[in-house]
């Protein structure tokens, strides 16, 4: 009976005596494992990988059929209900890869088979609604436009000259929405145009006039060689550029090489911000049609996408971390750009590093995966070192770009009152002189960070939170940015009703509107959270942006990531001295790394771009460390002190983190997590730091604590959670609390 159950994929039943075969599915919910249903009923087993609905308790519920089984002689079965899919909705590939995300990050295997099913499948999308990231001609619209040029006006069009005008944009092929706007088409327009059958939305990787590909500098010739020479098998490698060095023209090459031998290949980028400007970029150039995929795309458009690899046919999937999952039978190369970046960790359900899980992939799939950073992950580079990783380098900037100077503006010696020392304003000034522009990084949006009463010294905390309100300015508010709770901004001070209490620090609005008086003729584009909030707006405003000589550029990390600012000459880190001192483990590391990529934003075309780092503290070994001798040296330093610490690289850790309306079922649930963590196997080879409060204690009006466990290897911490973990679960005290298990946390509070 089990050999029958092994090649149940494609069989088709012949064998009346069904009753003797039941089925692993996995459900929704807190189950580590498949639960076993009956087959009654059913003409045929559902191959694995396909979607069955099954009872659960006095519910229905969806499940994924994996492995038939030899019926258990000693209980009864429930039936599954019905078989949803023909054909398998997860190949293979996406099974074993699921089953691995189950086990290594101890989670539900329900959960972290849920993470491939296509988005429409998982029914639970809240997307915004449907649109098209490209537009072109149907068939009647080009008619139109011909009758348009040969001067017959067609009565339809006659009065209606942006209609006109917009149908002429598309003349010479599909072009992007967001570009369309720019160049003031209204949405409107496009609108009646698309009711009226005249446009159709098109994919935005419709290929134009393919760019050509420039002369590899030698660096880059070694780098695409030697990666050239992995494919066709598994291998990590670690691709250290810096930015500017060339290391998407790498990519590209490679990329080229894949497509041509008929493979498909995933490309993921961090942040959805990164993809239009990279899918640009990539369908430029490549051959095969470039898929974008992101999750803040209507569910019928994310759908398609994800679906689009599925047949195998050459193309490059391009995405944040969750197209990861997405079927590509055929895939033969990923490549993970910015690999360093916090945005690949899952902060929540399966807490999964999708710079992990794609090197898992390459080695079940048997291909290459390339791993980019200007400023590698310290774990990245320690495999790379280790030589599990290779380690490829591009160490000079590509074509005439000229690395940029640093220097820090020491604000002991020069007054800030307003954020900018007079040094930086200077230089802000000389620069736009030049007709060049200037980059400001301030790593805090809204208003002011704090709002303060001067007679008594009362701030505005929030309610809910161990942390204090935010100040905004359009609209004028108080705002925590926590849990998102707001309130007026009180006339007096609620606590001595003495005087209007006045915001401390700066924030990006209160840095625009500085710069904004001090350079009234200057266009300022402010990037971050609280004003971008659609990616056809981001894009519409950084093409916008692109080319006006002599503008600011203000913005918090948004800015610091990818983005290509060729006008750039001259970057200014207002707070270099946030994130010296923090608690968590990983923030020097993300500090060096901060400070590079955004010095990595200056001087990309031939003018050499200049850092301006103000700060207190000039003299802190950190910010010496990699502004004198760069981020290699810092990473020396950084992994010797981890190796010290027992922290990873060397240390694995894993986290417990419970929260509830009180703090003692979070301490009483943390203590007994504990004490079955302790009595498990491997607990001897680690040791377990908590039960403590987070260091923020208390959030959206919950109490949160944490236990943290350190490794000394992978294998005994893993034997020990799976053994623990079980037995966790059934705590009654679990009960009383929301809590998780955190593998490879990216951060320890
Ligand atoms: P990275 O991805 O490392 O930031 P890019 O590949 O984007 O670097 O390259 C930076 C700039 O240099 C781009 O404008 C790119 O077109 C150009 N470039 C890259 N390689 C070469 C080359 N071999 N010759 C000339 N220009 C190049
Ligand atoms: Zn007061
Ligand atoms: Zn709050």
């Amino acid at each position: 009976m089990y050999q029958r159950s092994q090649g149940a994929q494609g069989e088709k039943a012949t064998d009346p005596v069904r009753p003797q075969l039941a089925l692993a599915v996995a459900v929704p919910g807190p189950f580590r494992g498949p639960l076993t249903y009956g087959l009654d009923g059913q003409p045929s087993p559902p191959p694995p990988g396909s979607r069955v609905r099954v009872p659960l308790g006095t519910r229905k519920v969806l499940g994924i059929a994996l492995e038939t089984l030899p019926e258990p002689a000693d209980r009864a079965l429930k039936p599954i209900s019905e078989c949803l899919d023909p054909a398998p909705l997860l190949d293979p590939t996406q099974l074993a890869l699921g089953r691995w995300l189950a086990q290594y990050y101890h989670a539900p295997l329900g959960e972290a088979l849920r993470l491939f099913l296509p988005p429409e499948a998982r029914r639970q999308e809240q997307g915004t609604q449907a649109r098209a990231e490209a537009l072109r001609l149907t068939a009647e619209g080009s008619a139109l436009l011909t009758a348009l040029r040969a001067k017959e006006m067609p009565k339809s069009l006659a009065r209606a000259p942006a209609q006109q005008a917009a149908l002429r944009a598309l003349d010479a092929g599909p072009r992007r929405r967001a570009e369309l706007l720019a160049a003031g088409h209204t949405a409107p327009t496009l609108r009646t145009l698309l009711q009226k059958g005249w446009l159709e939305p098109c994919d935005a990787s419709v290929p134009g006039a393919k760019s050509s590909a420039p002369k590899l500098h030698p660096e880059q010739a070694a780098a695409v060689a030697a990666l050239t020479n992995d494919l066709g098998t598994f291998r990590a490698t670690l691709l250290q550029g810096v930015t500017g060095s060339g290391k998407t023209e790498v990519y590209l090459q490679l990329i080229e090489k894949v497509l041509a031998a008929g493979q498909q290949v995933l490309v993921l980028v961090p942040e959805i911000g990164l993809t239009p400007q990279t899918a640009q970029r990539l369908a430029a150039r490549l051959s095969a049609p470039v898929h974008t995929l992101h999750s803040s795309m209507a569910p019928g458009l994310r759908n398609q996408r994800w679906e689009a690899g599925r047949s195998g046919a050459p193309m490059v999937l391009l995405g944040t971390r969750s197209s990861l999952f997405a079927p590509l039978p055929n895939l033969g190369l990923i490549v993970v750009d910015e690999e360093h970046d916090d945005s690949y960790k899952q902060q929540d359900g399966v807490r999964y590093s999708a710079r992990d899980v794609a090197v898992k992939r390459a080695s079940l799939q048997g291909c290459p995966v390339v791993l980019g950073s200007a400023t590698p992950a310290l774990e990245t580079l320690e495999n790379a070192r280790q030589g599990r990783y290779g380690h490829l380098r591009l160490r000079h900037r590509a074509g005439q770009a000229q690395a940029p100077t640093q220097r820090f503006v020491d604000l002991r010696k020069h007054a800030a009152p307003e954020g900018f020392a007079q040094p930086t304003l200077d230089a802000i000034t000389e620069t736009l002189a030049r007709g060049a522009q200037a980059l400001i990084f301030l790593n805090r949006r809204g208003y002011a960070p704090a709002l303060r009463c001067h007679a008594c010294g009362w701030l505005a905390d929030c309610d809910r939170c161990d942390a204090r309100m935010t100040v905004h300015r359009d609209p004028a508010r108080l705002r925590c940015h926590h849990c998102e709770r707001s309130q007026p901004i009180p006339g007096v001070c609620p606590s001595c009703g003495e005087r209007s209490p006045m915001p401390v620090g700066q924030g990006t609005q209160r840095a625009e509107s500085l710069l904004h008086s001090r350079f009234p003729e200057t266009p300022i584009l402010r990037l971050d959270r609280d004003k971008v909030r659609s990616m056809a707006r981001l894009e519409a405003e950084l093409d916008a942006i692109a080319d006006t000589p002599g503008a600011l550029l203000l913005g918090t990390q948004m800015l610091a990531k990818g983005h290509h600012f060729p006008r750039v000459e001259l970057v200014v880190i207002v707070d270099g001295d946030s994130g010296l001192f923090s608690a968590d483990f990983r923030a020097p590391e993300r500090l060096a790394q901060l400070l590079v990529q955004v010095a990595g934003r200056a001087g990309r075309e031939e003018a050499p771009g200049t850092v301006l780092i103000q700060t207190h503290d000039p003299e802190h070994p950190l910010l010496q460390a990699v502004v004198t001798q760069g981020y290699d040296a810092f990473a020396e330093a950084a992994l010797e002190e981890r190796a010290l610490l027992g922290l990873p690289p060397f240390g694995p850790l894993a986290m417990l983190r419970a929260e509830a309306p009180q703090w003692p079922p979070v301490e009483r649930f943390l203590s007994e997590a504990k004490a079955l963590l302790l009595a498990a196997p491997g607990a001897q080879a680690q040791s377990t730091l908590g039960p403590i409060r987070a260091p923020m204690a208390r959030r959206s009006g919950r109490f949160r604590g944490q236990l943290l466990l350190q490794g000394t290897a992978r294998a005994p911490l893993h034997r020990n959670l799976a053994e623990a973990l079980p037995q966790i679960d059934k705590l009654p005290s679990a009960r009383q609390v929301r809590w998780h298990c955190d593998v490879d946390p990216s951060d320890t509070y």
